[in-house]
Parts: structure tokens; C-alpha cells; sequence
């Protein structure tokens, strides 16, 4: 009985020791991105340090993907091209799609 007991607390032990331990990386993680985030002047380093914090946290994302009308690749709304009311990838999608007002042969 008294060796289950000792099970118990070696178990709860652990969990503790994980829980720390998992703190500390974390932690540390922060500290780097914090780091990083306050010198947001550098092009090269910042651009990889703020895309995951945005992508995880903010809840609506700047750039939207949008679905091209013809060839229904998701293209993010800063470079997606808006012609007649449609969303196309590119200049040509958008040209080809107003040369054929159905473009029902895409599906
Ligand atoms: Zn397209």
C-alpha cells in the first residue's frame, strides 16, 4: 500500500518537474521573441519573429486569402487582383476570366 502511495507522489512529482520545465522553455522562448519584436527595425530578422506571433494571436488576419474566380488558388487579398467584382490570382486569371463571362470549364 505504502508503495502505491509513493507511486502516486513520484507521479505527481514528475507532472511538476514537466510543468517547470515546459515554464522555463517557454520563458525563454518569450524573452527571445521579445527581443526581437522590439528591434523591429531589421528587415531580415523581424520578418520571421512577427509572422508567427500574428498568424497565432490576432484573430483577424490583415491579409485575407481569396479564392480566384478561375483557377481557385487562395491568393492573400494584398495581391489578389479584383476585376468585375471577382477575385483572381493574377492579371491574366483576371483577363481570361472577363474573355469568358460564365467560365463555367474551370470546374
Ligand atoms: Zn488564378
Amino acid at each position: 500500500m505504502r508503495q502505491i502511495i509513493l507511486l502516486i507522489f513520484v507521479f505527481f512529482a514528475s507532472q511538476w518537474l514537466f510543468k517547470k520545465l515546459k515554464r522555463a522553455q517557454a520563458a525563454a522562448g518569450g524573452a527571445q521573441a521579445g527581443a526581437g519584436g522590439n528591434g523591429a527595425g531589421n528587415g531580415t530578422g523581424s520578418a520571421r519573429a512577427s509572422r508567427g506571433p500574428s498568424a497565432s494571436s490576432a484573430p483577424q488576419l490583415p491579409d485575407a486569402l481569396v479564392r480566384c474566380a478561375e483557377c481557385g488558388v487562395h491568393t492573400p487579398s494584398s495581391d489578389a487582383v479584383v476585376a468585375a467584382g471577382h477575385r483572381f490570382c493574377s492579371v491574366g486569371h483576371a483577363q481570361r476570366h472577363a474573355a469568358r463571362p460564365t467560365g463555367r470549364d474551370a470546374r
